[in-house]
């Protein structure tokens, strides 16, 4: 055993403003899981209907994620939005086995039982 944690692959709601929103009002838990756009990753496309247009303007950079110190083309958000997608083209059995666990470990964090949801954004 290393010792290393493994990353999760999703975003807890209650660390993104929208999402923990959802949480308060409406009890409802939601996952989300940030991948990089398009080809972005440099190993396969995960949006096949893309256009030029859509990645262009697309929400990936909307937020921290557009955020770049001067002089640079890239953060530590968009790196680890295409850590998971490269992980996600690697072994995709396997990283949607991981998108299980943490769901049901999501599930289980639960005091009382209110809906759990997971949705994907760039
Ligand atoms: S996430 Fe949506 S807007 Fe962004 S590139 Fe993919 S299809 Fe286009």
């Amino acid at each position: 055993m290393s010792g290393r944690r493994t990353k999760a692959l999703f975003t807890r709601g209650a660390a993104n403003a929208k999402t923990r929103k959802g949480l308060k009002v409406a009890d409802v838990d939601t996952l989300i899981l940030h991948l990089s756009p398009a080809d972005q990753a440099g190993v396969g496309n995960v949006c096949t209907s893309s256009t030029a247009g859509c990645r262009a303007t697309c929400l990936t950079f909307a937020g921290r994620g557009g955020i770049f110190k001067a002089g640079e083309t890239t953060n530590a958000i968009q790196e680890r939005r295409k850590e998971r997608t490269r992980e996600y083209f690697a072994d995709r059995a396997r990283f949607v086995g991981r998108l299980w666990d943490e769901i049901h470990a999501a599930k289980r964090r639960r005091t009382r039982p209110r809906p759990t949801r997971a949705r994907w954004r760039p």
